[in-house]
């Protein structure tokens, strides 16, 4: 057991004293959970393959997942990756500092525990002035994924971590909410077209006004279908709270109908039924717990407040979460992706 120290950072008013204490922590192989703009990371050297070590430990992580290192300055890349493709300097200069993750071929400088023995290492630059500071402060990359025990939802406020990460790490930066809620868009630019890993926080639409031709990883949370995933995170059971979740798809007024019908059921049968609802859908329900996630028009609203809810949903002791579908498009893609995972491809065709 680690004896974590929590500290409470104001984004408007930083304690510099504070963060330098934070970078010398990560510079000497320790472990710190800090905010980003996408999800609360939990931090490590990034060159220090014993430091990187520590995170998979905390986490629970299988060793197969690699880390993202984090910087910045992109004069810091050029140490970390072999070269830099022209694909990758356009999405640089459009999206960095930015919920975009990069993945490159790695020089021999970045250690394999980080890359999970890949030859290939994934960078990103976070858009958070605490982030920032925090890799600024450690003089080296910082390793973080996100700072959740493995396989449970990732952490959107400090809580969230605490909740998880508490005596296993050293400190705790608490920054606030996050902004944006899901994690980065990982993105191979080691081949053309480039290809989307993993949806995120930059959305399909805004790539391919940079890079043109796009090509998506078929393992993606397509919700007809299922295969091998080329991001080794993607396999594995993600985002999942303790109660079931059993996702409805279809067109809106049947997937409300169909919950309904579904809570009445299970209601019958003694178990507590959450509702993962909308703006537009929430004075439909008159049982379960009902959770609007934000508006179907503008699925931010929804991935900004996902994971918080799934874990909301524990709380309060649900044991079936009924989740409606959204549509794939915006960051429609990344909050089903994340949703598929975490109901482990559950879906009910309406
Ligand atoms: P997390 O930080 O927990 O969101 O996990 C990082 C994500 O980036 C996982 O899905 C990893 O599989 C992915 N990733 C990291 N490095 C690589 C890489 N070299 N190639 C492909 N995917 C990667
Ligand atoms: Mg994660």
């Amino acid at each position: 057991m680690l004896d974590t120290e929590l500290v409470k950072i104001d984004v408007n008013n930083i304690d510099h004293g504070i963060m330098k204490r934070a970078g010398a922590i990560i510079r000497r192989g320790g472990l710190v959970a800090f905010p980003t703009e996408t999800v609360y990371g939990l931090g490590a050297n990034g060159l220090d393959g014993a430091a990187a070590g520590r995170i998979f430990e905390a986490k629970g992580r299988p060793s197969d997942n690699p880390l993202i290192l984090h910087i910045s300055d992109v004069k810091e890349l050029d140490k970390l990756v072999r070269s830099v493709p022209d694909s990758a300097v356009r999405l640089i200069d459009r999206f960095w500092p930015g919920p975009m993750t990069l993945v490159m071929d790695k020089s021999s400088r970045v250690p394999e525990e980080v890359t999970a023995g890949l030859d290939t290492v994934a960078v990103r630059m976070p858009d958070h002035e605490i982030a920032i500071l925090l890799i600024r402060y450690a003089g080296v990359p910082i390793a973080a994924p996100s700072a959740n025990i493995s396989g449970k939802p990732s952490p959107t406020v400090a809580e969230h971590v605490m909740d998880d990460l508490m005596g296993r790490v050293d400190m705790i930066i608490d920054g606030g909410r996050v902004s944006i809620g899901v994690e980065s868009t990982v993105i191979d630019v080691t081949c053309l077209p480039v290809t989307v890993l993993r949806p995120g926080g930059i959305t399909l639409e805004q790539i391919r006004e940079v890079a043109g031709d796009v090509s998506v990883d078929p393992a993606l949370a397509d919700i007809d279908g299922i295969s091998v995933p080329r991001s080794p995170g993607m396999k594995y059971t993600h985002y999942s709270p303790e109660a079931q979740v059993i996702i409805i798809d279809g067109k809106v007024d049947r997937v409300a109908e169909k919950i309904k019908q579904m809570t009445r059921e299970l209601e019958g049968q003694g178990r507590k039924v959450g509702i993962l609802a909308t703006e537009q859908t929430r004075q439909l329900y008159s049982r379960g717990v009902v959770i609007p996630a934000g508006d179907r028009e503008a699925p931010g609203t929804i991935a900004a407040r996902l994971f918080s809810i799934l874990r909301e949903f524990d709380k309060r002791k649900v044991d079936v979460i009924l989740a409606e579908s959204v549509e794939e498009k915006d960051m429609g893609l990344a909050v089903m992706n994340r949703l598929l995972k975490s109901a482990g491809y559950n879906v009910i065709k309406v």
